[in-house]
Protein backbone atom coordinates (compact mmCIF):
# COMPACT_ATOMS: atom_id res chain seq x y z
CA UNK A 1 0.00 0.00 0.00
CA UNK A 2 3.09 2.52 0.87
CA UNK A 3 4.79 1.57 -2.30
CA UNK A 4 1.94 2.13 -4.41
CA UNK A 5 1.41 5.60 -3.22
CA UNK A 6 4.92 6.62 -3.54
CA UNK A 7 4.34 4.96 -7.29
CA UNK A 8 1.76 6.92 -7.74
CA UNK A 9 3.41 10.27 -6.40
CA UNK A 10 6.54 9.88 -8.73
CA UNK A 11 4.78 9.22 -11.70
CA UNK A 12 2.46 12.59 -11.27
CA UNK A 13 5.35 14.41 -10.90
CA UNK A 14 7.32 13.35 -13.29
CA UNK A 15 5.08 12.47 -16.02
CA UNK A 16 2.44 14.41 -15.74
CA UNK A 17 0.81 14.08 -19.19
CA UNK A 18 1.54 10.65 -19.18
CA UNK A 19 0.13 9.61 -15.87
CA UNK A 20 -2.74 6.69 -16.65
CA UNK A 21 -0.05 5.18 -19.59
CA UNK A 22 2.76 4.83 -17.01
CA UNK A 23 1.01 4.14 -13.67
CA UNK A 24 -0.21 0.38 -14.23
CA UNK A 25 3.86 -0.47 -16.32
CA UNK A 26 5.28 1.06 -12.84
CA UNK A 27 2.99 -1.08 -11.12
CA UNK A 28 3.76 -4.35 -12.82
CA UNK A 29 7.31 -3.89 -12.35
CA UNK A 30 7.09 -3.49 -8.64
CA UNK A 31 5.20 -6.89 -8.44
CA UNK A 32 7.45 -9.02 -10.56
CA UNK A 33 10.51 -7.55 -8.75
CA UNK A 34 8.71 -8.61 -5.86
CA UNK A 35 7.71 -11.90 -6.88
CA UNK A 36 10.89 -12.97 -8.51
CA UNK A 37 12.89 -11.69 -4.98
CA UNK A 38 10.43 -14.40 -3.36
CA UNK A 39 10.02 -17.14 -5.82
CA UNK A 40 12.07 -19.37 -4.24
CA UNK A 41 10.18 -19.58 -0.70
CA UNK A 42 8.42 -22.97 -0.18
CA UNK A 43 4.98 -23.27 0.27
CA UNK A 44 3.85 -24.07 3.18
CA UNK A 45 1.17 -26.83 3.83
CA UNK A 46 -1.63 -25.75 6.44
CA UNK A 47 -2.88 -29.46 7.51
CA UNK A 48 1.08 -30.29 8.34
CA UNK A 49 1.42 -27.01 10.48
CA UNK A 50 -1.79 -27.51 13.10
CA UNK A 51 -0.84 -31.04 13.13
CA UNK A 52 2.15 -30.25 14.56
CA UNK A 53 0.60 -27.79 16.82
CA UNK A 54 -1.91 -30.11 18.10
CA UNK A 55 0.25 -32.71 18.89
CA UNK A 56 2.43 -30.92 20.58
CA UNK A 57 -0.31 -29.53 22.68
CA UNK A 58 -1.50 -32.86 23.17
CA UNK A 59 1.78 -33.29 25.13
CA UNK A 60 0.02 -31.26 28.20
CA UNK A 61 1.61 -28.19 29.95
CA UNK A 62 5.23 -27.55 29.67
CA UNK A 63 6.59 -24.81 32.10
CA UNK A 64 9.84 -23.63 32.20
CA UNK A 65 12.22 -25.80 34.69
CA UNK A 66 9.39 -28.99 34.38
CA UNK A 67 10.10 -32.30 33.61
CA UNK A 68 7.27 -32.19 31.17
CA UNK A 69 9.26 -29.20 29.10
CA UNK A 70 12.15 -31.81 28.49
CA UNK A 71 9.98 -34.09 27.27
CA UNK A 72 8.59 -31.38 24.68
CA UNK A 73 12.39 -30.55 24.07
CA UNK A 74 13.18 -34.15 23.14
CA UNK A 75 10.10 -34.80 21.17
CA UNK A 76 10.99 -31.32 19.23
CA UNK A 77 14.56 -32.74 18.60
CA UNK A 78 13.07 -35.79 17.56
CA UNK A 79 10.45 -33.96 15.27
CA UNK A 80 13.28 -31.37 13.52
CA UNK A 81 15.65 -34.41 12.88
CA UNK A 82 14.64 -35.62 9.32
CA UNK A 83 14.57 -31.98 8.14
CA UNK A 84 17.46 -29.84 9.58
CA UNK A 85 21.00 -30.70 9.28
CA UNK A 86 21.96 -30.33 12.40
CA UNK A 87 19.72 -29.81 15.61
CA UNK A 88 21.18 -29.53 19.23
CA UNK A 89 20.54 -28.42 22.47
CA UNK A 90 22.69 -25.28 23.10
CA UNK A 91 24.16 -24.94 26.59
CA UNK A 92 22.74 -21.54 27.60
CA UNK A 93 22.72 -19.74 31.32
CA UNK A 94 23.63 -21.73 34.62
CA UNK A 95 23.16 -24.80 35.78
CA UNK A 96 20.70 -24.02 38.13
CA UNK A 97 18.57 -21.90 35.61
CA UNK A 98 18.14 -25.25 34.04
CA UNK A 99 17.03 -23.43 30.43
CA UNK A 100 16.47 -26.35 27.66
CA UNK A 101 16.38 -24.25 23.75
CA UNK A 102 16.47 -26.41 20.88
CA UNK A 103 18.24 -25.44 17.66
CA UNK A 104 17.47 -26.85 14.18
CA UNK A 105 19.88 -25.58 11.95
CA UNK A 106 19.96 -25.11 7.92
CA UNK A 107 23.54 -24.61 6.05
CA UNK A 108 23.04 -21.87 3.69
CA UNK A 109 25.37 -20.44 0.89
CA UNK A 110 27.13 -17.83 3.41
CA UNK A 111 27.78 -19.94 6.64
CA UNK A 112 29.29 -17.13 8.32
CA UNK A 113 25.83 -15.83 8.80
CA UNK A 114 23.04 -16.51 9.93
CA UNK A 115 19.42 -16.03 10.59
CA UNK A 116 17.33 -16.39 13.75
CA UNK A 117 13.67 -17.71 12.88
CA UNK A 118 12.06 -18.25 16.83
CA UNK A 119 9.34 -19.12 18.81
CA UNK A 120 8.88 -20.02 22.37
CA UNK A 121 7.87 -23.83 23.59
CA UNK A 122 7.16 -23.48 26.99
CA UNK A 123 3.66 -23.06 28.56
CA UNK A 124 2.68 -20.63 31.52
CA UNK A 125 2.54 -22.22 34.39
CA UNK A 126 -1.02 -21.42 35.52
CA UNK A 127 -2.33 -22.02 39.04
CA UNK A 128 -6.10 -21.31 38.53
CA UNK A 129 -5.83 -23.27 34.97
CA UNK A 130 -3.35 -26.36 36.08
CA UNK A 131 -3.97 -28.19 32.58
CA UNK A 132 -3.23 -25.37 30.21
CA UNK A 133 -1.07 -26.16 27.50
CA UNK A 134 -1.33 -23.13 24.89
CA UNK A 135 -2.63 -24.06 21.36
CA UNK A 136 -2.13 -20.54 20.51
CA UNK A 137 0.67 -19.28 22.91
CA UNK A 138 3.46 -21.97 22.75
CA UNK A 139 1.83 -24.98 20.11
CA UNK A 140 0.97 -22.57 16.79
CA UNK A 141 4.78 -21.12 16.84
CA UNK A 142 6.22 -24.69 17.07
CA UNK A 143 3.33 -25.90 14.60
CA UNK A 144 4.48 -23.00 11.79
CA UNK A 145 8.02 -23.98 12.37
CA UNK A 146 8.32 -27.33 12.16
CA UNK A 147 5.97 -27.06 9.00
CA UNK A 148 8.25 -24.61 7.48
CA UNK A 149 11.00 -26.57 8.15
CA UNK A 150 9.42 -29.48 6.34
CA UNK A 151 8.65 -26.97 3.34
CA UNK A 152 12.28 -26.02 3.06
CA UNK A 153 13.95 -29.72 3.01
CA UNK A 154 11.42 -31.21 0.61
CA UNK A 155 10.81 -28.34 -1.68
CA UNK A 156 14.70 -27.96 -2.01
CA UNK A 157 15.08 -24.22 -1.05
CA UNK A 158 17.94 -22.63 -1.92
CA UNK A 159 19.72 -20.77 1.37
CA UNK A 160 21.52 -17.53 0.80
CA UNK A 161 22.52 -17.71 4.53
CA UNK A 162 22.44 -20.14 7.29
CA UNK A 163 19.19 -20.41 9.19
CA UNK A 164 18.51 -21.34 12.38
CA UNK A 165 15.21 -22.26 14.11
CA UNK A 166 15.54 -22.01 17.58
CA UNK A 167 12.91 -22.72 20.45
CA UNK A 168 12.92 -20.81 23.15
CA UNK A 169 12.36 -22.43 26.64
CA UNK A 170 10.93 -20.20 29.42
CA UNK A 171 9.48 -17.31 27.35
CA UNK A 172 6.54 -17.00 30.63
CA UNK A 173 7.55 -16.03 33.81
CA UNK A 174 7.28 -18.13 36.42
CA UNK A 175 5.78 -15.41 38.70
CA UNK A 176 5.79 -11.58 37.29
CA UNK A 177 8.22 -10.58 34.13
CA UNK A 178 11.69 -8.88 35.76
CA UNK A 179 15.15 -8.96 34.77
CA UNK A 180 15.42 -12.78 36.63
CA UNK A 181 11.70 -13.85 35.49
CA UNK A 182 10.40 -14.36 31.64
CA UNK A 183 12.37 -14.36 28.44
CA UNK A 184 14.56 -17.07 30.42
CA UNK A 185 15.84 -18.72 26.57
CA UNK A 186 15.99 -15.62 24.18
CA UNK A 187 18.13 -14.31 27.12
CA UNK A 188 20.90 -16.82 27.79
CA UNK A 189 20.81 -18.47 23.91
CA UNK A 190 21.75 -14.12 23.17
CA UNK A 191 24.51 -14.21 26.03
CA UNK A 192 25.85 -17.30 24.53
CA UNK A 193 25.94 -15.46 20.89
CA UNK A 194 27.56 -13.17 23.20
CA UNK A 195 30.08 -15.46 24.91
CA UNK A 196 31.33 -17.59 22.00
CA UNK A 197 31.43 -14.21 19.82
CA UNK A 198 29.65 -14.86 17.01
CA UNK A 199 26.93 -12.06 17.62
CA UNK A 200 27.77 -10.43 14.78
CA UNK A 201 27.19 -12.55 12.60
CA UNK A 202 23.46 -12.90 13.35
CA UNK A 203 21.74 -11.08 10.92
CA UNK A 204 18.70 -10.61 12.30
CA UNK A 205 15.74 -11.98 14.58
CA UNK A 206 12.16 -13.18 13.26
CA UNK A 207 10.02 -14.18 16.17
CA UNK A 208 6.78 -16.21 15.56
CA UNK A 209 4.39 -16.24 19.13
CA UNK A 210 0.65 -16.24 19.04
CA UNK A 211 0.09 -16.77 15.39
CA UNK A 212 -2.05 -19.60 15.09
CA UNK A 213 -5.76 -17.31 15.65
CA UNK A 214 -7.98 -18.46 13.49
CA UNK A 215 -8.54 -14.67 12.86
CA UNK A 216 -4.72 -13.30 12.47
CA UNK A 217 -4.04 -10.24 12.44
CA UNK A 218 -0.49 -9.84 12.90
CA UNK A 219 0.57 -6.53 15.20
CA UNK A 220 4.40 -6.27 15.42
CA UNK A 221 5.06 -4.10 18.07
CA UNK A 222 7.71 -0.65 17.60
CA UNK A 223 10.49 -1.91 18.92
CA UNK A 224 11.04 -4.42 16.02
CA UNK A 225 12.97 -3.16 13.09
CA UNK A 226 11.01 -0.66 10.84
CA UNK A 227 12.32 -2.21 7.71
CA UNK A 228 11.65 -5.57 8.44
CA UNK A 229 7.68 -4.09 9.54
CA UNK A 230 7.47 -2.31 5.90
CA UNK A 231 8.40 -5.45 4.66
CA UNK A 232 6.19 -7.26 6.12
CA UNK A 233 3.28 -5.16 5.53
CA UNK A 234 4.14 -5.77 1.78
CA UNK A 235 4.39 -9.32 2.11
CA UNK A 236 1.09 -9.99 3.81
CA UNK A 237 -0.16 -7.95 0.50
CA UNK A 238 1.63 -9.81 -1.75
CA UNK A 239 -0.24 -13.02 -0.47
CA UNK A 240 -3.34 -11.53 -0.92
CA UNK A 241 -3.57 -10.76 2.90
CA UNK A 242 -3.12 -7.08 3.91
CA UNK A 243 -5.27 -6.91 6.37
CA UNK A 244 -3.56 -9.50 8.10
CA UNK A 245 -0.68 -7.48 9.26
CA UNK A 246 -1.15 -3.82 11.31
CA UNK A 247 1.59 -2.51 12.83
CA UNK A 248 1.20 -1.88 16.89
CA UNK A 249 2.00 1.78 17.61
CA UNK A 250 3.33 0.09 21.18
CA UNK A 251 6.14 -1.80 22.00
CA UNK A 252 6.21 -5.46 22.92
CA UNK A 253 8.15 -7.48 25.88
CA UNK A 254 9.02 -10.63 24.10
CA UNK A 255 11.91 -13.58 23.21
CA UNK A 256 13.10 -10.14 20.46
CA UNK A 257 14.04 -8.44 22.95
CA UNK A 258 17.05 -9.28 24.28
CA UNK A 259 18.09 -9.55 20.50
CA UNK A 260 16.97 -6.41 19.90
CA UNK A 261 18.87 -5.03 23.45
CA UNK A 262 21.58 -6.93 21.81
CA UNK A 263 21.46 -4.68 18.13
CA UNK A 264 20.22 -7.47 16.17
CA UNK A 265 17.31 -5.99 13.68
CA UNK A 266 14.50 -8.41 15.03
CA UNK A 267 10.59 -8.54 14.52
CA UNK A 268 8.04 -9.76 16.70
CA UNK A 269 5.12 -11.44 14.68
CA UNK A 270 2.70 -11.89 16.96
CA UNK A 271 -1.25 -11.50 17.26
CA UNK A 272 -2.03 -10.36 20.80
CA UNK A 273 -5.96 -9.92 20.29
CA UNK A 274 -7.04 -13.90 21.34
CA UNK A 275 -10.67 -13.80 21.36
CA UNK A 276 -12.99 -11.49 22.23
CA UNK A 277 -11.16 -9.01 24.34
CA UNK A 278 -7.99 -11.73 24.36
CA UNK A 279 -10.67 -13.52 26.80
CA UNK A 280 -8.59 -16.74 25.64
CA UNK A 281 -5.31 -15.71 26.43
CA UNK A 282 -3.18 -17.47 29.23
CA UNK A 283 -7.23 -19.16 30.08
CA UNK A 284 -7.72 -22.89 29.67
CA UNK A 285 -10.05 -21.79 26.58
CA UNK A 286 -6.64 -21.88 24.45
CA UNK A 287 -7.13 -25.10 22.68
CA UNK A 288 -6.92 -26.17 18.92
CA UNK A 289 -10.29 -25.35 18.32
CA UNK A 290 -9.50 -21.73 18.43
CA UNK A 291 -6.21 -21.83 15.90
CA UNK A 292 -6.18 -22.61 12.35
CA UNK A 293 -3.43 -24.62 9.88
CA UNK A 294 -3.99 -21.60 7.38
CA UNK A 295 -3.30 -18.77 9.97
CA UNK A 296 0.17 -20.68 10.79
CA UNK A 297 0.58 -21.28 6.71
CA UNK A 298 0.54 -17.62 6.35
CA UNK A 299 2.63 -16.80 9.14
CA UNK A 300 5.38 -19.01 8.77
CA UNK A 301 5.22 -17.94 4.19
CA UNK A 302 5.59 -14.01 5.68
CA UNK A 303 8.86 -15.62 8.18
CA UNK A 304 10.54 -17.07 5.43
CA UNK A 305 10.04 -14.28 2.82
CA UNK A 306 11.37 -11.64 5.90
CA UNK A 307 14.23 -14.30 6.30
CA UNK A 308 15.02 -13.96 2.32
CA UNK A 309 14.88 -10.19 2.87
CA UNK A 310 17.18 -9.57 6.07
CA UNK A 311 19.96 -11.70 3.97
CA UNK A 312 19.91 -9.68 1.20
CA UNK A 313 19.13 -6.04 2.12
CA UNK A 314 20.81 -3.67 4.95
CA UNK A 315 18.09 -3.33 7.68
CA UNK A 316 19.63 -0.40 9.01
CA UNK A 317 20.19 -1.21 12.21
CA UNK A 318 18.67 -2.29 15.62
CA UNK A 319 15.84 0.21 14.63
CA UNK A 320 15.68 0.01 11.26
CA UNK A 321 16.08 4.04 10.65
CA UNK A 322 19.39 4.83 9.72
ZN1 LIG B 1 1.92 -16.50 27.19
Amino acid sequence: MKVMKRNLLLSVSALPMMFLAVLPLTSCKENRTMQDSYSSAPAVDAETAMKYASDFFDLGPKPYRSEQLETAAEWIRQAAGPYADSVYFPKCGTEDEKIVNVVAEFSGHDTKHFIVIGCHFDTKQIFSAPAFAGANDGASGVGAVLALMKAIREQKMQLPCTLRFVFFDGEECLYQYSNTDGLHGSRGYVQLLQDSGTLSQCKAMILLDMIGDRDLVITPPTNSNAKLIQESERIAAQLGRAKSVQPLKSGMLDDHLPFVNAGVPSIDLIDFSYGEQNLYWHTSADTPDKISGESMKFAAELAVRLYLFAAENDLGGKTGRK
